[in-house]
């Protein structure tokens, strides 16, 4: 049976926050939907937001994300220091120049429609593009954001069921584990020859230098932001540059390296130890909540667990070689593919555990392979860490990807460090619960969840936080 093949760059992909789903999904869909019409042709454009992404899309900027995917910004290079301006135009002059190239009206605050009380079968987080052409004739498609920037388009399962043959198939932790014992590889040995289906291994090899570059850069800027709060009207407090501050005690520093050279030669005491991973923790989400350049790891909310699990790797452990880096990513990655095929890293389906959780498993199981341990450790460290985050719900207060979505990473780094040290001081022959035994109880938890605990800001702490926003 054909089985759907992820890469490492599905799972991780360069983007702009604060939300995978919500933010980088749509902008992809508009992308998308442009290639499908004759762009010269077109008069006006409608986009009508559907579930999750009507009722929390303001505050996770979805509208931003489809104006800027129809006006053909790549969500990989677009310069976020101007993203704020290029929208203000937009909405001002009512006009949109579709992929760059063909300018029409577009009036956002009308064109763009929130129908926060209808949700479509199929998955929470639908938009629907009607595009009305010259001669009277319209085109209408509805697209699915299904979780970690990933887009399907109405009557598609997925948008990467890619159907190529992998050199090793793994549908589950089970099959991955047997692949890896019957061929004597590690996991990240089995991903990369799978990896090599799509790219040489010299590519993939550059492609995640790339990422741990864009994930680092991003928590080295949310590290020296001068922004006292998090826009959205929430005004949040943000918080990793004064603790970047206190933790150097004035060490200066002008750049990423000095910067790296400074923090090594700080205090490694236990505490301080965790006081940096929670700064690289919250580093990354405070600027994943300012519209910043993040990576999904697997998503937007949940993306400061692994770069923070990272550096945390790199410069308190042993991770000091690209070799180290290239080895966390795959594992990491294959471990987010095998949550997204047993069950899903969408929070609009299953709650915060399909973030954060998972995103905490995948590190779990990258530092536990890192530090040497074998793949059934790093099974065992990805499922301690799942067991601890099932049920968790998703309640952002005020639709932003703010409270307690920033703390939240901190709380998914610190104890993927510490599953992955429970499974290397364990004997997996001893385990009760199988990695694929945890998947299933998290997609069967998510399927008995209440979907006011499914990214909707209609239940739990977003229901108890007394909060005066605009508009959520
Ligand atoms: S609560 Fe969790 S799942 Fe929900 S938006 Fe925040 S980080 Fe994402």
């Amino acid at each position: 049976m054909q089985k759907e093949a992820i890469s490492v760059f599905d799972i991780f992909k360069i983007g702009v926050g604060p939300s995978s789903s919500h933010t980088l999904g749509p902008w992809r869909a508009a992308e998308r939907f442009l290639k499908e019409i004759n762009l010269a042709d077109v008069v006006s454009i409608e986009v009508k937001l559907y579930g999750s992404l009507a009722k929390t899309g303001k505050g996770h900027g979805t509208d931003i994300a489809v104006i800027l995917g129809l006006n053909g910004e790549d969500p990989v290079t677009f310069d976020t220091t101007i993203l704020t301006q290029t929208i203000d135009a937009i909405k001002t002059e009512r006009k949109i120049k579709l992929a760059g190239k063909a300018e029409i009206v577009f009036d956002a605050e009308v064109d763009i429609v929130f129908l926060k009380k209808e949700s479509l079968p199929f998955h929470p987080n639908a938009l629907k593009f009607i595009a009305t052409f010259k001669d009277g004739s319209v085109k209408e498609e509805t697209y699915y954001s299904i979780g970690g920037g990933f887009v399907a388009k109405e009557g598609e399962s997925s948008s990467k069921a890619q159907s190529v043959s992998l050199k090793y198939d793994v549908h589950d932790a089970d099959e991955l584990l047997q692949n890896c014992m019957r061929a004597g590889l590690s996991v990240s040995q089995l991903v990369m020859e799978n990896e090599k289906i799509w790219r040489s291994e010299d590519d993939t090899r550059q492609g995640i230098l790339n990422l741990k570059n864009v994930m680092f850069d991003c928590i080295y800027r949310g590290c020296y932001s001068e922004e006292r709060t998090l826009p959205g009207g929430l005004n949040v407090a943000r918080r990793a540059a004064k603790m970047n501050k206190l933790l150097l005690k004035n060490i200066p520093y002008h750049s990423f390296d000095e910067w790296i050279a400074a923090i090594k030669n700080t205090d490694r005491s236990f505490t301080n130890t965790m006081n940096w991973i929670s700064c690289f923790a919250l580093a990354v989400n405070e600027e994943n909540a300012s519209f910043g350049r993040v990576v999904t790891a697997p998503t937007n909310g949940a993306a400061g667990v692994i770069p923070a699990v990272l550096l945390y790797y790199h410069l308190f452990a042993s991770g000091t070689e690209d070799e180290n880096i290239i080895q966390f990513i795959l594992t990491a990655a294959e471990l987010g593919s095998l949550f997204k095929k047993g069950s899903t890293i969408s929070a609009a389906m299953g709650g915060c555990q399909a973030e954060i959780g998972v995103s905490s498993a995948m590190a779990a199981g990258a530092l536990t392979e890192c530090l040497g341990g074998n793949p059934a450790q790093v099974m065992q460290a990805a499922e301690i860490a799942m067991e601890h985050h099932l049920g968790m719900t998703c309640d952002p207060i005020g639709g932003l990807v703010q409270i307690p979505c920033i703390e939240r990473n901190t709380m998914g780094a610190i104890k993927a460090i510490t599953a992955s040290q429970l499974a290397l001081q364990s004997d997996s022959d001893l385990m009760k619960v199988s990695l694929d035994t945890v998947i299933k109880t998290m997609w069967d938890t998510a399927k008995d969840m209440n979907s006011k605990y499914k990214e909707t800001a209609d239940g739990g702490l977003a229901t108890n936080i007394p909060i005066n926003l605009p508009e959520c």
